[in-house]
């Protein structure tokens, strides 16, 4: 039967995150969590949630771009769109006139980030699958028919691209049992906001490492010797065998999961992130200053599209054994496709909607891949990790067939205005999300959307001055 898309919502969705220094970096000093969120309805049952992240301001701006996107599928048949995802994001893309306000850059493209995902979602629902489920079980043909392919053949070519996946189709059951069984390794970023006090980040530090983290990243760039500080207190605690969770025992720092990441005596790895404060000389000299603390690497060290900066940097900082990481502001896969060229980066931190959506993301997986350098998304923010545990497990069963020396963000903030939040087991490894129904996990509470929808749910409107005075006074 015909199941045509009919038409779409959105809705401006802002947390009042700024209130607790949550989310707070060098760059990024006053944020609320906000979501760009969008609906695809459907002539039958099956609709399609999706959406993009923003800090706030502008979250307007970005849903008035999502319509213009959205508009691109009423009318549309969805087994004809499912059929070829990569044409599909093609015909998103290529408005005649919209183009002219990116192309594949700002607004519109995470515009398009937020409509391709709620797309996927809806494929995965229709085959009842989650997200990840549906590409793992996808064959190495389909999965290149669903990538954003334009523009990256001198990197990567189909051929190529298929040669890689087939070579990796006879083992995807294995890694898909052994990954369902053990979870997939995660870091925590939430101990070392910038807006906490030294107290706050070593009491969460300590309960980062009891809940079975063994990867740790800091925000840096505001005042050097704070951050040797804070760096201090954080190595003081992981590198402690003392604060372990009970049963466990260190790991070993030169085994092959950590060689070459700094780790410390217990197999402890931090990692620092400056969100682009930084010229290139001045990350070098900063970074530097930093050794003791000793980083696997540095993230964002200056202005996200300087792919020949990054690379000047990652030059200059690998006799001291640190690293460069970077893509979460990287928008579009020819940004990763250079960075990759150019061995400007150490790790791939792709985002799940500042890139175009899913489809986009397969294209620097596979790149990354190729490159041989481990993909490890970025998230966070709202929405962003219950998104990346499915591009992980995309990389890891069908693309890259690594795990151990990966990780992914976690911050634990804002689950629970899921319908299917990610969680993380006993062992701090992110849990497999496996509802037949669940899409790619991003459908929002139907409450959290009428509390915080911008400016006129209720918290807006009948909440959020008591909530501010009273942060004013504690603070
Ligand atoms: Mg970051």
């Amino acid at each position: 039967m015909s199941t045509k898309i009919t038409g779409f919502e959105t809705h401006d969705v802002r947390f009042p995150t700024s209130l607790t220094g949550d989310g707070t970096d060098a760059m990024n000093t006053d944020c609320d969590y906000s979501s760009a969120y969008v609906s695809l309805l459907t002539s039958g049952d099956l609709v399609g949630h999706g959406m993009t992240f923003t800090i706030g301001r502008g979250n307007d701006i970005v849903c008035a771009a999502i319509k213009e996107v959205a508009a691109r599928l009423v009318g549309k048949e969805v087994e004809e769109l499912f059929a070829n995802m990569g044409e599909t994001w093609n015909y998103l893309c290529a408005d005649p006139q919209l183009r002219w306000i990116g192309p594949e850059k700002g607004v519109i493209h995470i515009a398009l980030g937020a409509v391709n995902n709620a797309l996927w979602d809806m494929y995965a629902r229709s085959r009842n699958k989650p997200l990840w489920k549906l590409v793992v079980d996808m064959t190495p043909e389909e999965v290149v028919n669903s990538t954003a392919f334009r523009y990256i053949s001198d990197a990567i070519t189909k051929e190529e691209a298929l040669t890689m996946l087939r070579g990796k189709a006879a083992t995807k059951s294995e890694r898909e049992a052994r990954v369902r069984e053990v979870g997939y390794p995660a870091y925590v970023t939430s101990a070392g906001w910038l807006g906490y006090s030294d107290e706050k980040v070593a009491r969460l530090t300590k309960e980062a490492v009891a809940a079975g983290f063994n990867h740790f990243k800091m925000k840096v760039g505001a005042d050097q010797a704070s951050d040797l500080r804070r760096g201090k207190i954080i190595r003081s605690i992981i590198d402690d065998p003392q604060y372990l969770p009970a049963g466990a025992q260190p790991r070993d720092p030169n085994g092959p999961d950590l060689i070459g990441k700094n780790a410390g005596p217990t197999g402890s790895v931090l990692m620092i992130d400056a969100n682009q404060v930084w010229d290139v000389p001045q990350a070098i000299e900063y970074v530097k200053g930093l050794q003791d603390i000793k980083p696997w690497f540095i993230e964002e060290p200056t202005a996200p599209d300087d792919i020949l900066g990054h690379a000047a940097i990652r030059k200059a900082l690998k006799p001291y054994g640190i690293g460069v990481a970077t893509g979460e502001h990287a928008h579009n896969r020819m940004v990763f496709k250079q960075l990759l060229q150019a061995e400007a980066i150490d790790v791939c931190q792709i985002d799940s909607c500042r890139l175009g959506g899913v489809s986009e993301v397969l294209a620097v997986l596979l790149m990354a891949a190729k490159f041989g350098i481990p993909v490890c998304p970025h998230a966070g923010g709202v929405g962003l990790c219950e998104y990346v545990i499915h591009l992980s497990l995309i990389d890891y069963i069908v693309v890259s067939g690594s795990m151990e020396r990966n990780v992914l963000e976690f911050v634990d903030h804002l689950h629970e205005h899921f319908l299917y939040p990610c969680s993380i087991n006993s062992k701090g490894r992110y849990n497999v999300p496996s509802h037949d129904n669940e899409g790619y996990s991003i459908e929002m509470h139907k409450e959290s959307i009428a509390r915080f929808q911008w400016p006129q749910g209720s918290y807006w409107v009948n909440e959020h001055a008591a909530a501010k005075a009273k942060g004013a006074v504690e603070h």
